[in-house]
Parts: structure tokens; C-alpha cells; sequence
């Protein structure tokens, strides 16, 4: 029985799709602006976690995750760089997609990007309209009349008594004490520049919450199983979905919500507006692996804040060692013994298959799956020591190990990349942490400095719009 932690009922719910064997995902996707940080990623690999485990239990998922390619965000920046909102946001799409696949995300079934659905948008802004649910405004924007749906607030727990009837927000992005009717539809301003799209209200561009009810409901249907999203997603832009969606088809949207919480660096959330965040590609380009980034970011519970530290990262290196030693012992006992279920494995570990399946069917509980896993090794090693361990059994721990790692995704090793063992030295990426600091505030003779330092060491480093890239000097 798998129980997940629904925002809507604030309590753990046993979960079942509405159509036997499937279930329909939507998950919030990346705003194409920058690359991605951690703390995005963060979210990424909960969902992951969150796909695999239903397949882990049998389920087919047909999973949608959208690319807000039109909003606030990346209309600022495409004016900013001069280009066409497309030319801009293409490189940050393509860095996503190989983001993923570092990080061992499946793919989803959908990755619908919002530029291409604005004519579903202005179907559903049309149908709320007609249900007198939206009204437009004098500029030719069009506002959700939250005053018209009792039920606004519901997701996130909100009080309304002290609202101003009337009182409207164009922004995407807004605090729970600024509740007011938001923006469906904006008429263009001049901020916009080149972009817009006609409507009957005149020319403009969607709000960014109605790209995702109409994106989620074209792919899955007006009622469907999970809808996640970061825990900053709950308001306004997740309640804001659920008004939009449910005020007009009168039914409900998603009956699952899932909200991971942030990761936190020096006891501040990871966001690019505090500059305090790591791309994966700096990471990857200090010399640390994708599988070990995701281990860590793996490491906590989904709904627990999570602290990254490089020392955190550097230990899971030690830690992964453990896991390879350990499968590797195991398939010199095992020989060609091959194990097709793990029927066949002992009891000692087939206590520990079901406190794993306990584990990661008790709301994702990956940081107790990885306690059962580690407590196995233990086990394995110990009799492998005694030399009590059979070619038979050696073979079923291996399989079920497999079994997991279809949630966990971290057992394989990761092909190596050419810097890989510079996550093993602390000095230097000490020196790349403190570089990547310095260019963040523009401190170009600090930077310059700390790249002297490191070739002094013996490491070329160079500057990409990836992050900085390591190779060993000649
Ligand atoms: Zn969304």
C-alpha cells in the first residue's frame, strides 16, 4: 500500500490512480530563463523518485512536465539580451533535457512547452468568461474573479476575510497577503517588446498559472491522479490552477498534491534571486558526478528541508564506494549464478526487501530505503567474510538490489568523466567553490587570483557559459 502526503487533505493518504494500473502525473517544469540550480533539481528527483516508486509498484505513469517558456521571467530576459524569446529560451531548454539525463531522470511522457498551447489557454480563459468567473479588464486584460469561487484558498490553507473585493495582481509571482483576482490573460506593454499573440481581448500573452491548467487538462484530462510541484508552488501558482481549472470544468483536477520542500544552503533557501545557488553544471564541473548529486539530493526526506554542503557531497562519494565494493563482492560469489526474481533470497534479506518496500511506500521515505540498503551491505559483507554466503543467494541479493535501484537510480556506476577525481581533493574544490563566489559578485581580480592558485596545482580552468570546466594541466 503506498500512503503519500497530500497538501489538500494535509495528511497522508493511501493512494490509488482513478483508472486501474495508470496514473497521471503532471509535474511543474522549469521556467527557461538560466539553468536550473540544485534546489530546482531538488524537486526534479522527488518527482523522479515519486514516478519510479509507482512503477515499483506496478503502475504505468503517464507523466507530463511542462516548460514555461512565456512568462514574467523570460520575457525580461529575452528584452534584456535583445533576442527573440525563442533564441533565448532554446539554450536553457537544451541544457534541462542534458541536466536530466546527468542526473538519471527518466523522461516524462510530455514536455509541452507553453508557447506552443495558446489557443488552449484562450479556450479555457473564454470558457471562464462565459461562467462569469473572469471578466476583462479596461486595458484588455483578462482577471480571475476569485470572489466567484468559494472554495479560492482551499490548497493553501488560506484567510480571505480581510480581502478587497476587486483588488487585482498582474504579476505571475505574488505573497499570500496580496490575494487578489490574477491575471489570465495580460494585455501587451511595452515591457513585452516582440512578444504577444492575438486574442479576442486584442493582443497579449497568457498569465503564467493558466499555461499549466491548460497544458495539464489537454494531456491528462480535466481530472487526473498527482499534481507536484516545489512547496513555494502551492501559492498562488498551484491554488491559482486549481481555481482556474476546477471553477471551470466544475470538477476536480488533480486528487493528489505533492509539494517537496527546499534545499538550503548556510541556512538560506537555494534561489537564484539570493545568488547563493549552484547549477548542476558547476558542480559536475568541480569534479563531482551526476549519480553522486543525486544521491545526495536523494538523501532526505522529500518533505524535510534539505542542507547542501560540499562535504555532504564529498561523503557520498565514500559511501557509493561502499555500495560498488559491496555489489562487486557479490558477483564474484554469485559467478554465473544469475537470479531471475529474488524468490530465492534468504531470509535475512528478505526482511530487508520488505522494511525497503515499507521505506519507499511510507511517502517516499528514501532516507530510511538508503538506511535499509546500507544495513544489507552490512549484512552481505559479514557473511561474505564468513564465508557463509552461497552463489545462489549472493545472486538474489544482487537482483533485488536491481529491484531497488528501479527507485533509487544510484547503483550503476557513472561513466567517468575526465575530472572526476578532483572531487576526491578538498583544496581544490575549495579553490573552484570560492572562484565560482568571486565571479558571482564580479570580483574579476579575486577570480584571477584563485585561478593562478589552481594551476599552480596543476588544473586548467576554464570559463563557459556551462560554469567553469577543470582538466588536468599538461
Ligand atoms: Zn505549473
Amino acid at each position: 500500500m503506498l500512503k503519500l502526503y497530500n497538501t489538500l487533505t494535509r495528511g497522508q493518504d493511501t493512494f490509488e490512480p482513478l483508472e486501474p494500473g495508470v496514473v497521471k502525473l503532471y509535474t511543474c517544469g522549469p521556467t527557461v530563463y538560466d539553468v536550473a540550480h540544485l534546489g530546482n533539481f531538488r524537486a526534479y528527483i522527488f518527482e523522479d523518485i515519486l514516478r519510479r516508486t509507482l512503477e515499483y509498484k506496478g503502475y504505468r505513469v503517464l507523466q507530463v512536465m511542462n516548460l514555461t517558456d512565456v512568462d514574467d521571467k523570460t520575457i525580461r530576459g529575452a528584452n534584456a539580451a535583445g533576442i527573440s524569446l525563442d533564441t533565448f529560451t532554446q539554450p536553457f531548454k537544451d541544457a534541462f533535457f542534458e541536466d536530466l539525463k546527468t542526473l538519471r531522470i527518466e523522461p516524462a511522457e510530455h514536455y509541452p512547452a507553453a508557447t506552443a498551447h495558446i489557443p488552449e489557454m484562450i479556450t479555457l480563459i473564454e470558457r471562464l468568461i462565459a461562467l462569469k468567473h473572469a471578466y476583462i479588464a479596461d486595458d484588455g486584460s483578462v482577471y480571475f474573479n476569485i470572489a466567484s469561487y468559494p472554495d479560492y484558498g482551499r490548497l493553501a490553507r488560506l484567510d480571505l476575510s480581510s480581502l478587497q473585493s476587486g483588488a487585482r495582481v498582474a504579476h505571475d509571482e505574488y505573497a499570500k497577503d496580496h490575494a487578489a483576482d490574477f491575471a489570465l490573460w495580460k494585455a501587451w506593454d511595452t515591457d513585452d517588446g516582440a512578444v504577444a499573440w492575438d486574442s479576442p481581448w486584442g493582443r497579449g500573452r497568457p498569465g503564467w498559472h493558466i499555461e499549466c491548467s491548460a497544458m495539464c487538462m489537454r494531456y491528462l484530462g480535466e481530472t487526473f491522479d498527482i499534481h507536484t510541484g516545489g512547496i513555494d508552488n502551492i501559492f498562488p501558482h498551484h491554488e491559482d490552477e486549481i481555481a482556474q481549472s476546477e471553477a471551470a470544468t466544475g470538477k476536480p483536477l488533480a486528487r493528489y498534491w505533492l509539494h517537496c520542500a527546499h534545499l538550503i544552503i548556510d541556512g538560506q533557501k537555494m534561489s537564484k534571486s539570493l545568488g547563493n545557488f549552484h547549477s548542476l553544471r558547476d558542480v559536475i564541473g568541480m569534479g563531482f558526478r551526476g549519480r553522486e548529486v543525486r544521491y545526495l539530493l536523494a538523501s532526505a526526506h522529500y518533505r524535510q528541508t534539505l542542507n547542501f554542503t560540499f562535504d555532504g557531497l564529498r561523503a557520498v562519494r565514500t559511501a557509493l564506494d561502499r555500495v560498488d565494493t559491496c555489489r562487486h563482492r557479490l558477483q564474484q560469489v554469485a559467478g554465473e549464478t544469475t537470479a531471475s526474481t529474488t524468490t530465492e533470497i534468504p531470509q535475512w534479506a528478505h526482511v530487508m526487501n520488505t522494511q525497503f518496500d515499507r521505506a519507499i511506500c511510507d511517502d517516499l521515505n528514501t532516507a530510511a530505503a538508503y538506511g535499509v540498503l546500507f544495513e544489507t551491505i552490512h549484512e552481505s559483507n559479514r557473511l561474505i567474510d564468513g564465508d557463509r554466503m552461497t552463489k545462489r543467494e549472493a545472486a538474489a541479493v544482487l537482483t533485488m538490489f536491481d529491484h531497488w535501484d528501479h527507485v533509487l537510480a544510484i547503483m550503476q556506476p557513472d561513466q567517468d568523466s575526465a575530472a572526476a577525481d578532483t572531487a576526491a581533493d578538498p583544496v581544490v574544490t575549495d579553490l573552484l567553490e570560492k572562484r565560482q563566489a568571486a565571479r558571482q559578485i564580479k570580483d574579476f581580480k579575486e577570480s584571477d587570483r584563485l585561478r593562478d592558485l589552481l594551476r599552480d596545482k596543476g588544473w586548467v580552468v576554464r570559463d563557459t557559459h556551462n560554469g567553469q570546466e577543470l582538466r588536468k594541466s599538461s
